[in-house]
């Protein structure tokens, strides 16, 4: 099996789930027990609350709200914002978000927000002058990611978070669910109130997530109960997914292997411009504009679908744009906004590497897509 679906999801990695065990064993305590067993577990839940603070270079482990995946923080920075600034019905964010940023917003927009879907151009990159141009003093949130799950562009979060600062008093979240771990993230330095990060995309289990929430920020809950997480989100903490998240935090802190993943990834790209007609990518030429594990591909005229259930066939598994569409048989409202023609956009694949792929497996993927492109390519021209 070649995996080349990190995007979507990343195997957990041995490390943390020798870290996450113990919480399915003994250390079973509550961590609201004032006794020794929820202590014991309190303990592990605030080492992995300072894991995660370090990986994303926030000024305090205070910021760190655990969450259950990355849709949940998404979305209670949406309504949360929205909650927080009642007499401000405006808000800013682009069209190439994930759904879990998407959905929040247009539920918002029927509610009678007013709301600016900022475009993309070809490259898949924003006009900051037309997010300049959009904010104004009734601008509540403005909701931009930082990397794009399907292209892998980057969207420059720093500088945006200073015109947002600039030019309004909004609150500024950044979905970062596919930038941590792949990217540095400098929270302390950056002008960003709340960031949303999820596990599993960085080797922690699934069903864990957290929300950064700047420490002068007030964020209304969003799930609603006991006083847990300082009681800004109730509900038990899941112990060993938080434990497995803080442990996967301080493995991928280290970005040294994604420069591995990014050589791997050129050299992917590379074979496959170089060799395949009709073969280009979407998203910033400028690979270093882009995360460095991500290329997504289009083979013009051929079926995105077709090509994938081919790798899969040989034991290779990538995907047609986000995971969350493949069954939909939708184009992808990312390829859309960046105004790629349908014949290329429907022949599209996402290979999004991990740390540990290898140059023997990325010249096995690139031999399979060569061959897959020609046969399917014969086919079209049979009938
Ligand atoms: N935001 C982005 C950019 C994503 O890629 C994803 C997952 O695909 C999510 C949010 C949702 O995260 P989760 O799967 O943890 O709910």
């Amino acid at each position: 099996m070649i995996y080349l679906d990190n995007n979507a999801t990343t195997p957990v990695a041995p490390e943390v789930l020798e870290a996450m065990l113990p919480f399915l064993k003994n250390a079973f305590g509550n961590p609201s027990s004032a006794h020794g067993a929820g202590r014991e577990v309190r303990a592990a839940v605030e080492r992995s609350r300072g894991q995660v603070a370090d990986l994303l270079g926030a000024g305090s482990s205070r910021e760190i709200v655990f969450t259950s995946c990355g849709t949940e923080s998404d979305n209670w920075a949406i309504y949360g914002a929205a909650e927080a600034n009642p007499d401000k019905r405006h808000i800013v964010t682009t069209r190439v978000e994930h759904e879990a940023v998407r959905k929040p917003i247009a539920r918002l927009e029927t509610k009678g927000y007013r709301v600016t879907w900022l475009d993309v151009d070809e490259n898949g990159a924003l006009d900051l002058d037309q997010l300049h141009a959009s904010l104004t003093d009734d601008t509540a949130l403005v909701s931009i990611m930082m990397a794009n799950n399907e292209t892998g562009v980057l969207f420059p979060a720093a500088e945006i978070g200073e015109i947002v600062k600039e030019r309004s008093n909004a609150l500024f979240h950044v979905d970062g669910v596919n930038a941590a771990g792949k990217v540095p993230v400098r929270l302390k330095e950056w002008n960003i109130d709340l960031f949303s990060i999820s596990a599993h995309k960085f080797y922690g289990p699934k069903g864990v997530g957290a929300l950064f929430i700047r420490e002068e920020i007030v964020l209304p809950s969003f799930i609603l109960g006991g006083g847990q997480e300082n009681s800004r989100r109730a509900g038990t903490e899941a112990v060993h997914q938080i434990a497995g998240m803080g442990k996967a935090a301080e493995i991928v802190a280290d970005l040294a292997p994604m420069e591995k993943a990014r050589a791997l990834r050129d050299r992917l790209e590379f074979a496959i411009l170089d060799g395949i007609a009709y073969a280009s990518v979407n998203g910033r030429s400028d690979s270093s504009s882009r995360l460095p594990n991500t290329s997504n591909i289009s083979f013009e005229g051929l079926n995105g679908e077709a090509i994938m259930a081919s790798l899969n066939d040989a034991g290779i598994y990538v995907s047609t744009g986000s995971a969350c569409h493949s069954t939909s048989h939708e184009g992808s409202s990312v390829l859309q906004a960046m105004n790629v023609p349908y014949s290329r956009a429907m022949g599209s694949i996402r290979f999004s590497l991990g740390r540990s792929n290898t140059e023997a497996e990325i010249d096995a993927v690139v031999n399979e897509v060569h061959r897959i492109t020609a046969e399917l390519r014969a086919i079209s021209a049979a009938v």
